[in-house]
């Protein structure tokens, strides 16, 4: 049903101030998101319209789903989510159905962000009509793209997409109308993993000698999400040792610790 393939938030409990790293990708979301909502009559008097379609596309965990979840929340408008994935697991024309019903939630729910994560899912060039399920999928893709070039930019619907596999993406998705706002959201730096290392550890009773800098610069290549699980298992190993307060060894021992898991991630073949 409805309710189980969508995630409906009134107002989603994350603010700009929660994403590390990425400034320039929350400014572009807000010109692309929040300004065409807050201020259409700007857009009128330019004679501009707003982008159909903002894709966020980037590496796993980077924070996509927060930034669509932040927009929406700063912007006060409903947040509606569907994972692609949910869209093909149904029986024939019930993803065409689904997409139907987002739409009509979202007009409903107005003003509403839709957020469709691992768009690859309904919108991979390597889809073709030869199978009957990929026709189905196809189905579906159109469906979307029909939704979307039917409704007003100017109105108080703003759709994001994003995904993790952008070089699979079907070109039709793209075009001028559709998803043309596209967004890279990258793996965090050194300087955007320290911000995340703190937001993550502010809550957190953190000794004073503790260089979250130097931590931060050990977790090359690990990602926002990655950044979130080294902050709690750092954490735990506190507890575990019956102290008060998150020392520098315990970063350490959760890098160390999920040093494995990234390795295991890293022999996945996306
Ligand atoms: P996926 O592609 O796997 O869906 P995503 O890019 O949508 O990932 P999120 O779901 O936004 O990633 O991030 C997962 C969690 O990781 C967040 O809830 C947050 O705790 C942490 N996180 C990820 N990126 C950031 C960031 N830039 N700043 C702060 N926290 C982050």
């Amino acid at each position: 049903s409805r309710a189980q393939a969508m995630e409906v938030t009134e107002s989603p409990d994350v603010e700009y101030a929660d994403i590390g790293g990425i400034d320039e990708q929350i400014r572009e979301v807000r010109e692309a998101v929040e300004d065409p909502l807050e201020n259409p009559e700007q857009f009128e008097t330019v004679g501009v319209e707003p982008p159909s379609g903002v894709l966020l596309h980037g590496p796993p965990g980077t924070g996509k789903t927060m930034l669509a979840k932040a927009v929406a929340n700063e912007s006060d408008a409903t947040f509606i989510k569907m994972a692609g994935s949910e869209l093909v697991r149904k029986f024939i024309g019930e993803g065409s159905r689904l997409v139907r019903d987002l739409f009509e939630l979202a007009a409903e729910r107005e003003p509403a962000v839709i957020f469709i994560d691992e768009i690859d899912a309904v919108a991979s060039k390597r889809t073709d009509s030869k199978t009957s399920g990929d026709a189905e999928v196809q189905r579906t893709m159109m469906q979307l793209l029909s939704e979307m070039d039917g409704f007003d930019e100017r109105g108080e619907i703003r759709i994001i997409a994003a995904t993790n596999r952008f070089d699979m993406l079907d070109e039709a998705i793209l075009r001028p109308g559709r998803f043309d706002r596209l967004i890279e959201v990258p793996e965090p730096d050194a300087e955007g993993r320290e911000r995340i290392l703190e937001i993550h550890t502010q809550e957190m009773n953190v000794a004073d000698d503790v260089d979250v800098s130097e931590v931060a610069t050990d977790l090359e290549g690990y990602s926002g999400a990655d950044i979130a699980s080294v902050a709690t298992e750092a954490g735990m190993f506190a507890i575990r040792d019956g102290r008060t307060e998150v020392v520098q060894s315990d970063f350490e021992r959760a890098r160390e610790k999920l040093k494995d898991v990234e390795g295991a991630d890293d022999q996945v073949i996306h």
